[in-house]
């Protein structure tokens, strides 16, 4: 890989879980309905990525390891406007620049194509199997750059991020099922039949989401549906809190104060819940300056949203009460 793309991929490819999420948002991005993940050793001697998505023409393959080479918008506008999750072209360049990377992909219409890639540079391309989708399958990640390599933590932390990244994309896409595997162990299954519901079973386990019933709370400018758990949960911690905006998962302060102020007087100290809510919202009213890769958003109508939460969680626990 040449110095510049190294020095880009550092910027993409911070670290296993960013390959995840970089390799299933393309998936999401294809269309896909079925997603399955198989990671070894915290991501960090095999990530693989098969969906069941558009799969690329024989072309194109060649193409999408260049950078900038995105066949989705030219547009950086809103990220909140914006209907695919790529749009920079850099994903694929990146993880295959500082990796050993084999990508079979077909549109299901005619032979697909098998393409090997170590370091960014092609080292074979020959054609493969129809079935109509793409497989990547990622391995000896940062062998070519032994910085990054060393700044890696354990493989439970690692683990831990590409958990988090999984669970976050199938809660954010209940429509789509997904699978996520780690050293031969099932650690995810959604059934992508589009109940969230089912997507927290799955994230903390049956006895917790049999409990979380679901509210809806409304003001001016926010329309806010979700499911709360009782207080009664204990396994839970702080980011058991899962919120989104418009279909996109993000964090807010504010937001995460607002669930605390909503459950305060129900919760002995140190209990969390666990809490999914997902809020409607004119896109103008969310900060478009912030890091597109970060979560962490500023919202306009701060107060008022904290209201609506606070007082929607509280009400919502009056009315069970009676
Ligand atoms: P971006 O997602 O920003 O367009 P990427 O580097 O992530 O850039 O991908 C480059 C291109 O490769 C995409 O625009 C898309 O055309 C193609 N591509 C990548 N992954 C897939 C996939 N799983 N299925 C179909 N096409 C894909
Ligand atoms: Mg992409």
């Amino acid at each position: 890989a040449s110095l510049s793309n190294k020095i880009a991929a550092g910027e993409v490819v911070e670290r296993p879980a960013s390959v995840v999420k970089e390799l299933v948002e393309n998936a999401i991005d294809a269309n896909s309905t079925v997603i399955e993940i198989e990671a070894e050793e915290g991501g960090l001697s095999k990530i693989r990525v098969v969906d069941n998505g558009d799969g690329m023409e024989p072309d194109d393959c060649e193409k999408a390891f260049k950078r900038h080479a995105t066949s989705k918008i030219k547009d950086e506008a809103d990220l909140f406007r914006i209907r695919t999750l790529g749009f920079r072209g850099e994903a694929l360049p990146s993880i295959a620049a500082v990796s050993h990377l084999e990508m079979k992909t077909s549109t299901g219409d005619k032979p697909g194509t098998k393409i090997t890639l170590i370091g960014g540079k092609v080292t074979a391309k020959e054609t493969a199997s129809s079935r109509k989708g793409t497989d990547i399958t990622v391995t000896n990640l940062f062998f070519n750059t032994p910085a990054r390599l060393k700044y890696m933590k354990s493989l439970n932390t690692e683990l831990g991020r590409i958990t988090d990244i999984v669970n976050r994309l199938a809660l954010s896409y209940p429509n789509i099922s997904f699978k996520f595997m780690h050293n031969g162990r099932r650690l995810l299954y959604t059934n992508g039949k589009g109940d969230v519901r089912q997507v927290l079973a799955a994230i903390y386990g049956v006895p917790i989401a049999k409990k979380m019933f679901p509210v809806h709370f409304r003001s001016l400018d926010f329309d806010i549906r979700g499911y709360l758990s009782l207080p009664e949960v204990t396994r839970a911690s702080k980011n058991y809190i899962s919120t989104m905006i418009n279909g996109r998962f993000i964090k807010n302060h504010s937001i995460t104060k607002a669930v605390e102020e909503g459950y305060h007087t129900l919760l002995p100290i140190g209990r969390f819940p666990v809490v999914y809510l997902h809020i409607e919202m004119d896109p103008i009213l969310v900060d478009v300056n912030v890091h597109p890769a970060k979560l962490e958003v500023r919202i306009s109508k701060e107060a008022e949203l904290f209201e609506v939460i606070a007082k929607g969680i509280q009400d919502a626990f009056k009315k069970k009460e009676l």
